[in-house]
């Protein structure tokens, strides 16, 4: 475990047998309370720095505490993500590490539940409900040992439900669980559905004709939410990159949830139109969007919904607490958030499905609370830099 068993975000897991190296996530570490990204220190002897020595780096998710060391892979080790993550990371990519698009582009991309092999190992890509579209947690198994890396999941989702089937499926019982744990560390704060905040955000997109939302521009489901609840005769609009995100979720899935018909690219030709008819629209603070939401912040017909952690409003994103501060001291300004973490009860469902005889807890400040649980003989609690002998 090179880094995460007492911190969420920027985990680092390495598999390793006689044979075979793999690295599992390699991201970078969540801002401080600043704001400031902290130097990456990590250097791993064949994967960033020295001579190549490793057979994949894979990737679980897009999300940058996963991802945002890509750049610094060494030549010629495969990068390996799921077909929506690398075209999300490349759409990402293209808009803020352009230096970066060649790496992502190099990325192998792989199909969930299809088993592919590296090595002496044999893994598969299990998909998971998480805020990131396309999520998935890695089954690694060498024929004799099974290792399930579970990268950030949770089951409140509204793909959540699956979980159940697909694991017992196409997972089963493993020798070892690797489970992020992010909410063990919050273990009082009730966890909402997503059904949930849908509920409560339909209600306020009703009261309200123009409404702004603040939303991660890569957490799909919660996007779809908004899209899906705008009333016919409004507007739903964001700008070119968000469109292009939509796109690339349209043209991935089946579903008619993530077909965003209605996405309406900004352009100023709009404002009288979204003026007399009304819209829900996306702001982002990098977005050109946040001046247009600038002209209705002393209307009263005009809120701002804060869909993302509330921890970015506590003085680490000083220019998002200053995007938000009109409308928060107008009194027109809602909080409607769900983690995409799952909450110890579910990891213990995981648990249970999964029968690990080893569990070892990363992505948390508080992996002793799974030590404290009935299973606590087998939970093991490593040190960044710690090995475990399966
Ligand atoms: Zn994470
Ligand atoms: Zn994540």
């Amino acid at each position: 475990m090179h880094r995460g068993t007492e911190q969420i975000g920027g985990c680092v897991t390495e598999i390793a047998t006689d044979q075979t190296r793999i690295i599992l996530d390699f991201g970078t570490e969540l801002p401080d309370a600043t704001g400031q990204t902290p130097p990456n220190t990590l250097l791993i002897d064949g994967v960033n720095f020295g001579k190549p020595a490793c057979d994949a780096v894979l990737f679980s998710h897009y999300h940058a505490d996963h991802t945002g060391l890509l750049d610094t892979i060494l030549p010629g080790i495969p990068i390996i993500m799921g077909t929506v993550s690398k075209d999300i990371l490349l759409a990402l990519y293209r808009l803020v590490r352009k230096d970066s698009v060649s790496k992502v582009e190099e990325a192998i991309a792989v199909p969930a539940l299809k088993p592919f092999t590296i090595g002496d190992l044999q893994i598969t890509r299990i998909p998971v409900d998480h805020s990131a579209y396309d999520a998935a947690m890695f089954l690694v198994n060498n024929g004799e040992q099974k290792v399930l890396f579970t990268g950030d999941f949770r089951f409140h989702g509204f793909r959540g439900k699956a979980s159940d089937t697909i694991v017992q499926k196409y997972v089963g019982g493993v020798d070892v669980l690797i489970t992020e744990g992010t909410l063990l560390s919050r273990l009082n704060v009730p966890v909402l559905s997503e059904f949930d905040i849908q509920e409560l955000i339909k209600a306020v997109v009703k009261k309200y004709k123009y409404v702004f939302a603040l939303c991660s521009s890569t957490n799909v489901d919660r996007l779809g939410i908004f899209h899906n609840n705008t009333p016919p005769k409004r507007y739903f609009v964001c700008d070119r990159y968000q469109k292009e995100i939509f796109d690339i979720i349209a043209d991935a899935s089946p579903s008619d949830y993530y077909k965003f018909r209605k996405a309406l690219t900004y352009g100023s030709n709009l404002d009288l139109r979204l003026k007399q008819k009304g819209f829900v629209m996306l702001v982002r603070k990098g977005s050109m969007l946040k001046e247009f939401m600038r002209q209705y912040e002393n209307d009263n017909q005009a809120v701002l919904i804060y869909s993302m952690w509330n921890g970015y409003l506590d003085g680490r994103d000083q220019e998002l607490s200053r995007l938000v501060k009109p409308f928060q001291e107008s009194g027109r300004f809602e909080m409607l958030h769900t983690s995409g973490h799952a909450p110890l009860d579910d990891i213990l469902k995981l648990i249970s499905w999964t029968n690990p005889k080893t569990i070892i807890p990363v992505h948390t400040e508080a992996g002793e609370v799974l030590a404290k649980g009935n299973m606590r003989e087998n939970v093991v609690l490593l040190d960044d830099g710690e090995s475990f002998l399966v």
